[in-house]
């Protein structure tokens, strides 16, 4: 197959200016916490998706992908909520909302290579925005990948990309995971005020493996439910006089749960706040070299997300099951739910016997057969070193 660059020679007549890649990630713990002002714990994923790229001295955005028949020609100033309509809308966003917030973009040409897969929950959207993120940046001279903040700015812009213009009304960690993470660490993030801090997550020193499961199962509850927690959330923080749930992790959760007028507000009021906490004691625990505790924190968090948090799903359910009776240190169900993919802590001996035992489980249940792999914690946004100059 034709190299990237190739492909977009061919495509439209001239080399491009340069190919930058951006990672997925997934999320070890700290799920539906972002929304609520917690915490989160993603890392990087070494699959990443390549945006190549050429400045354009006008405002028109030609996009293109490897995975989509379609593409699209916009000018920036056409770009709205709902267009262009599509994957474009990803690629398109992120100059919008990069002008929005005052940079001085002009358009790009602009073909991209996703080697996350998409839509399992382990982010190749935004890996799509932040790798055309950092193309613009550099070829626009905005200079933002150099710098925290810098970074910051952009992972806000591919959020916005991702609200106002696609639609998704997510939160901002996987723009974060995307523009933050480095190599053999994982970030923690606190969705309050944004601020990051790198985590040891060094496996290998372990001998011990982080086993991604992409259930392939993509349940259509999943849109409208993730709408109605975030509402459930915001009611229940509304009740308790705060502007996020976050803000009543440190008051005493009987007290917290007493204040609640029904038990389905409770139970995801005590899912978020507990999540919260098992983050930060999963950062204990990685700093400790736990990992018996780490995988502990996992089943728990599960738990919390099947029974309270109600967003799991028979194919998450029987991936962590199996794991766990494999001998894992733990599993849990990572993303939004209701599919997508499930992360399993393993040693790297166990590491076949226990995705053998994944699909014979879900061969034995008659599910669409899983998609099983390694993962080590990877790095963020970046120009690619061999790009052309
Ligand atoms: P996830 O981010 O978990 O993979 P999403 O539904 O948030 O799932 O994003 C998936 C969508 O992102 C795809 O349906 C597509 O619209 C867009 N997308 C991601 N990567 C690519 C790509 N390489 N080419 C075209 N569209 C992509
Ligand atoms: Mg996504």
């Amino acid at each position: 197959m034709p190299r990237l660059p190739e492909t977009f020679a061919t495509l439209y007549g001239h080399a491009p200016d340069g190919v930058w890649s951006a990672p997925g990630r997934v999320n070890l713990i700290g799920e539906h916490t972002d929304y609520n002002g917690g915490l989160a714990l993603p890392i990087a994923l070494p699959h990443r998706t390549s945006c190549a790229a050429s400045a354009r001295d006008d405002d028109v955005l030609r996009i293109a992908s490897l995975q989509e028949e379609s593409s699209v020609e916009v000018r920036i100033d056409e770009v709205a909520a709902g267009h262009p309509s599509g994957w474009t809308a990803y690629v398109a966003g992120v100059l919008w909302a990069l002008r929005e917030a005052g940079y001085a973009v002009r358009g790009l040409d602009v073909l991209v290579d996703g080697r996350v897969p998409l839509g399992a929950g382990l982010s190749s959207s935004a890996a799509l925005e932040c790798s055309v993120a950092a193309a613009a940046s550099d070829l626009f001279g905005l200079g933002l990948l150099e710098s925290a903040e810098g970074r910051a700015a952009l992972a806000a812009a591919c959020q916005r990309a991702e609200n106002d213009v696609a639609g998704a009304p997510t939160g901002g960690m996987d723009q974060a995971a995307a523009m933050h993470c480095t190599p053999a660490h994982a970030l923690r993030l606190d969705c309050r005020d944004g601020a990051t801090s790198q985590v040891p997550f060094d496996l290998e020193a372990h001998d011990v493996v982080l086993l991604v499961t992409d259930t392939r199962a993509s349940h259509a509850l999943a849109d409208g439910q993730y709408g109605a927690r975030r509402d459930a959330c915001e009611k229940a923080a509304d009740l308790l006089g705060v502007e996020f749930l976050r803000d009543v992790v440190d008051r005493p959760l009987d007290e917290t749960l007493d204040a609640l007028p029904d038990d389905e507000l409770r139970r995801r009021t005590r899912h978020v706040v507990t999540e919260i906490e098992r983050v930060d004691a999963v950062v204990d625990a990685l700093r400790d070299g736990d990992l018996d505790e780490v995988g502990r924190l996992f089943v728990a968090s599960h738990e919390s997300l099947r029974d309270d948090y109600e967003v799991s799903c028979t194919e998450l359910d029987l991936v962590v099951d199996t794991a766990v009776a494999q001998g894992a240190f733990g599993a849990r169900m990572t993303g939004g739910g209701f599919g997508g993919s499930a992360i399993s802590l393993v040693r790297a001996e166990d590491v076949d016997r226990v995705s053998s035992a994944i699909e014979d489980a879900f061969a034995e249940a008659r599910l669409t057969a899983p998609v099983s792999f390694a993962v080590t914690a990877a790095g963020s946004a970046a120009r690619d070193r061999l790009s052309p100059a």
